[in-house]
């Protein structure tokens, strides 16, 4: 992923009613507002009046770059913070707040996609409606958890609440409220079948940091969540909600110590783990496991790949071990949090002042419509992806984009041709893993189904519901099936790009496919330092720490030497040492580990991204733009996909959390490329100069 643009955003909180009518104009002021201060629209290529002339490119790449657009640009009150990618989601939400707008004045016939595009949106817009109905759409649920008596109960209650809701490989989503969280992918060793990967979950929280860090940030953190958790159940009806509220708490944090690292958690040999189902009670005592199989719907199913052994073995115990009056408020708290957008305002509002305002720093929740948006591409992305891709991706764009990304891959080749420290057979590996490649550019071949899911006008809990259980159903029904090798992990309308080492291919959404990561009126050198260098990202992940885990067909196979791998390492731990450095607050440093997937596909992707756009010269020089060559176009557009502001609350929790760098450190990864030191004159003494011997040089 270029970016995990999901990490920041809040849940869901109440504002003004607003019918779809009232959607366009307001979502076209916002748009013209932002848009301006990127852009700098009409002009094409590099955002001149974005950089500071005053900051040496030498001392601080980042702040040069976009300098000036730092200094006039404030975060909305509803945002974490603001940049390229959130400024083109914006205006990405804005098209599907059309699509939605029409969809509704379509009297589309019941059960087409248009119609449950318009009753999912004005069901959850109803707001009135939602407050109407109080707890009611709970009941059942509670009910369901009041009656558990034994630990048999329990286990049954648990397997109920599976989700198909983590990925940890294509969108590095590793966490999940519920005990556990399901993803299904190609097998790590037959990659032609689905298998069932299980994760690590039960957290509220984002990471087991939050619960075990002794940091005072953190401590003061767990205070306010502490008062967040009883004010939830307060809310939800039950009394002693202190009390209650503790052991909850008590219990997380249990949950949290047997938790795998996040820096860990990206290591596929750790990973690698198939447990039959006796395994499970063998190696993870504690918890029922034939009763919460038989109720997640895989009673059936003989194999798993267990992700993080560890924590199965420790979260079982404590299914084993905690009191079972606990466990039901541990169950009761996670429903109502993971449903309260949906339930009356009071839990929402709750909900934003926590996960809003003190984790992210977000001032105030953004509008219902916005939260609206973003649902019905959450449960009907691809309803709604299908329309927005005939819309707003024309064929010519798919063209230059197809033509750029051939000639990143043969970037790719020749780097790697030259490569002198991969023996013969591994490079041979590496280039059929470019020729096998499979890039998706704008759009899926095929589009999922929702004729099964039902939605209705007048039940936004319900739909909530059905969406969660219907995406589940959808995916364990796909366990031992082939696989589709051309199937995609985003939407058309994400700003955002992803590789998918199990399937060996990309996805380029079409959203991210425009100004100004794409405009075939820029000066190709622009394109290939902004869209270029995020293609090249992709590629490089093919061939990082994870991506060389898998060979040209999807397997785990080991298909390096192990002086490969030593150079590999050496290479990685200076670059881990690089980011480790970074120290976005006083004692708070980047996680040189966590991050160096990310990092290695920033540097793989800019340096081939560089290779491609000299390449496209054919030996002549770029022409000079607003007086700048054309090596400093490139690294400046580079470095302008980068510009943004984030609040300190998220940014700390991006540190935590995320495996991608923050925004500032990435554009400064030019450091370790020789012809940036050329272009801008960067002499040593210069904040971030490397001597030649410091550089990475991987790709
Ligand atoms: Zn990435």
């Amino acid at each position: 992923m270029i970016s995990n643009s999901c990490s920041t955003v809040s849940r869901l909180a109440p504002a003004a009613a607003f019918i779809v009518a009232a959607v366009l104009p307001i979502v076209g002021t916002a748009q013209r507002n932002t848009t301006s201060t990127v852009t700098n629209a009409p002009r094409h290529g590099i955002a001149v009046a974005n950089i500071d002339p005053d900051v040496k490119p030498g001392d601080d790449f980042y702040r040069y770059a976009n300098g000036r657009w730092i200094a006039r640009t404030e975060i909305p009150a509803d945002r974490a913070g603001i940049g390229v990618f959130s400024i083109l989601a914006d205006r990405s939400n804005k098209n599907v707040a059309a699509i939605i707008e029409e969809a509704a004045k379509s009297s589309a016939p019941a059960g087409s996609n248009a119609r449950k595009i318009a009753d999912l949106y004005n069901a959850f817009m109803d707001e009135a409606a939602i407050d109407g109905r109080g707890l009611k759409p709970l009941e059942s649920h509670l009910a369901a958890i009041a009656a558990i008596h034994d630990r048999h109960d329990l286990a049954v209650a648990l397997g109920k609440t599976l989700r198909a809701d983590v990925d940890m490989l294509n969108n590095a989503v590793f966490s999940t409220p519920n005990l556990f969280g399901l993803w299904v992918a190609p097998g790590f060793s037959d990659s032609e079948r689905y298998m069932p990967y299980l994760l690590q979950g039960g957290l509220q929280m984002p990471s087991r940091d939050y619960y075990l860090d002794e940091t005072a940030h953190m401590k003061d953190l767990r205070v306010q969540y502490y008062t967040h958790v009883a004010a939830m159940v307060r809310l939800a009806g039950f009394d002693d909600s202190e009390s209650r509220a503790s052991r909850v708490i008590s219990l997380e944090r249990d949950i949290a110590a047997t938790h795998v690292s996040l820096a860990d958690i990206e290591d596929i040999a750790r990973a690698n783990n198939l447990w039959t189902r006796a395994d499970f009670a063998a190696k993870a005592p504690g918890l029922d496991w034939d009763a919460y199989f038989e109720a997640a719907g895989l009673g059936q199913q003989k194999q798993f790949m267990v992700w993080t052994p560890s924590a199965f073995t420790g979260e079982a115990a404590l299914v084993g071990s905690v009191p079972i009056e606990t466990w039901k408020d541990w169950l009761r708290l996670h429903l109502i949090e993971a449903y309260a957008n949906v339930l009356p305002r009071a839990l929402a509002e709750e909900q934003f002042s926590f996960f809003g305002q003190v984790m992210s720093g977000v001032q105030q929740e953004r509008p219902r419509w916005q939260l609206g948006v973003n649902l019905v591409n959450g449960d009907l992305g691809d309803a709604v992806g299908q329309i927005y891709a005939q819309k707003y991706f024309s064929p010519q764009a798919k063209a230059e984009a197809r033509a750029m990304v051939a000639n990143l891959i043969a970037a790719y080749h020749k780097r790697i041709a030259q490569l002198t420290w991969l023996a013969p057979s591994t490079r041979a590996e590496a280039q059929a893993k470019l020729n096998t490649l499979y890039v998706g550019i704008g759009y899926p071949e095929t589009w999922k189904d929702y004729s099964t899911y039902e939605v209705r006008s007048d039940d936004a809990f319900g739909n909530a519901w059905r969406a969660s259980v219907w995406s589940y159903q959808r995916e364990i029904a796909r366990i031992g099936k082939p696989v589709d090798r051309h199937e995609w992990s985003m939407e058309p309308q994400t700003v955002n790009a992803v590789n998918l080492p199990l399937q060996n291919a990309l996805n380029f959404p079409a959203a991210i496919l425009q100004p100004p990561f794409f405009d075939p009126e820029a000066p190709a050198v622009v394109n290939y330092g902004a869209i270029g260098s995020v293609i090249g990202h992709e590629i490089s992940h093919t061939f990082d720490a994870e991506g060389s885990a898998f060979d040209s067909k999807g397997r785990v196979r080991n298909w390096w030497k192990s002086a490969d791998h030593a150079h590999f390492e050496q290479q990685a731990e200076k670059l881990e040492k690089q980011y480790d450095a970074y120290e976005p607050f006083p004692g708070v440093h980047v996680n040189g580990k966590q991050t160096i997937d990310e990092n290695i596909a920033d540097l793989g992707g800019v340096a081939a991204a560089y290779d491609g756009y000299r390449a496209s010269l054919k030996g002549a020089q770029a022409p000079k733009q607003d007086g700048f060559t054309g090596d400093q176009q490139f690294f400046i557009a580079f470095g302008q996909n980068w510009g943004s502001k984030t609040r300190e609350a998220a940014l700390r929790r991006q540190v935590l959390t995320d495996g991608h760098s923050p925004a500032q450190y990435r554009a400064d990864v030019v450091r370790n490329i020789d012809a940036w030191y050329a272009a801008f004159d960067v002499k040593p003494g210069d904040k971030l100069d490397l001597t030649p011997d410091e550089r990475v040089r991987i790709w």
